[in-house]
């Protein structure tokens, strides 16, 4: 019949003006993040024990870790992440055996300026000592002297935290 395909077409249009909306008018409405969301990264620096793992395991380089040795310890002085070429794996934070690195619920990393983008999460200069430095009493299988070449692209061991 002539003009049945307009009929079909009408018919879509009226039929989706009663439906229900899905549009989400960012940035004033948000739509909720799942749990696991890869978002901003955050480095929780007390536990970070500057061991390089994560930025072995890193695919695209997007890790530069700057050390310092202080005393017995290695003492992570600048950690900066090349965030435009971070394709948010997730790989990185699965190597951290010290839950030190995470992903936040942050979505807005956006800069005006491109040598702006980098994430800095670290920068500070090493101190003389490291005060609360306790002789660690390594329990069987984990020596407390961590070494950035040793870091392979395997898991952390298991049964530590
Ligand atoms: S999420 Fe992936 S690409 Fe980004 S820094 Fe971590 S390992 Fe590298
Ligand atoms: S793997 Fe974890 S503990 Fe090791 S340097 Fe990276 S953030 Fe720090």
């Amino acid at each position: 019949m002539f003009g049945q395909g307009l009929l079909k077409g009408l018919a879509i249009t009226w039929k989706e003006l009663f439906t229900r909306k899905v549009t989400v008018q960012y940035p004033e409405e948000r739509l909720p993040l799942p749990a696991r969301f890869h978002g901003r990264f955050e480095l929780d620096v007390d536990k970070c024990i500057a061991c390089g793992l994560c930025a072995s395991a890193c695919p695209n380089k997007v890790i530069q870790m700057e050390r310092a040795k202080v005393g017995k310890r290695q003492y992570l002085t600048k950690y900066v992440m090349r965030i435009e070429y971070c394709m948010f794996c997730g790989f990185c934070v699965e190597a951290c055996n010290k839950d030190a690195l995470r992903f936040t619920h942050i979505i807005n990393m956006n800069q005006y300026f491109r040598d702006k983008v980098r994430l800095v999460l670290v920068d500070r200069p090493a101190p003389e000592v490291i005060p609360e430095e306790e002789p660690a009493e390594a329990p069987e299988g984990r020596a407390a002297k961590p070494k950035a070449g040793a870091a392979g692209k395997g898991k952390a061991p298991e049964g530590e935290g």
